[in-house]
């Protein structure tokens, strides 16, 4: 069978953000002809572009960052689509490196609790260095392949998801790594304290357990709030 390639709409295409029928040329205040909401609703002036890029302070930096985490499809939804990613990386370094330093002091608490002695301030100076430098690179890397492959996926099915606008997406996202770095840390705490103190009701096993566990609803949450951002831009208009 052979396969017809999907057409991308071009970027100056007026999408209906609901269903992402082509606009052009319809009157703003009528219906979309494909599933009738107002097309009002998709125009761009809606979107501006986030508060940390109108005006980078520690203020801005923590209302995008809350607005990312508690309402992301709200931010996704309002969020101006550029191709300038310079602002949003220097969002995402700086929670990188936050959630970097918090799963470099969970790495020593684990190596603490796994070898039931105390560490080296030398091996503790490493460890914290090395896993922080490491996580940071991973997250840098990995987001640059996840917007590749997003990017190619999307043209693949005929949606307008350009690389950059993606990449820049992505680097918002980036603030979902904080509550995983908290509650990773936070549950390393409670265990080594649990262990400490009732060892007959906390064991090793159960620890091993929780720890699973929550990797795998950590993946599960950076995947829905990944896909929350990428179906709130692929029919934005800009
Ligand atoms: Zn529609």
């Amino acid at each position: 069978m052979t396969r017809v390639a999907p057409v991308i709409p071009a970027p100056t295409d007026i999408l209906c953000e609901s269903c992402g029928y082509v606009l052009n040329g319809l009157p703003e205040d009528g219906r979309c002809p494909e599933c009738g909401a107002a097309i009002a609703e998709s125009s761009p002036s809606l979107r501006q572009d986030s508060l940390w890029e109108q005006r980078p302070s520690i203020r801005s930096f923590l209302a995008t960052s809350s607005a990312v985490i508690f309402k992301p499809t709200a931010f996704f939804r309002a969020t101006s689509i550029r191709d300038d990613v310079q602002l949003a990386r220097r969002f995402a370094w700086i929670h990188w490196l936050i959630v970097s330093v918090l799963l470099a002091a969970t790495a020593v608490l684990h190596l603490h609790i796994i070898l039931q002695s105390p560490l080296s301030p030398f091996v503790i100076t490493w460890l914290m260095i090395g896993v922080t430098v490491g996580v940071f690179v991973v997250l840098e890397l990995v987001t640059r392949l996840a917007a590749k492959l997003t990017a190619w996926e999307a043209a693949y099915r005929g949606y307008r998801l350009p690389y950059r606008p993606v990449l820049r997406g992505l680097y918002f996202h980036a603030a979902h790594y904080l509550p995983i770095g908290l509650i990773a840390l936070l549950t390393l705490i409670a265990s080594q304290f649990a262990l400490n103190h009732y060892p007959a009701h906390f064991t090793y096993d159960r620890y091993a357990y929780i720890l699973c566990a929550e990797v795998i609803l950590a993946a599960g949450y950076l995947f829905k709030t990944y896909w929350i951002g990428m179906r709130n831009m692929m029919y934005a208009n800009r």
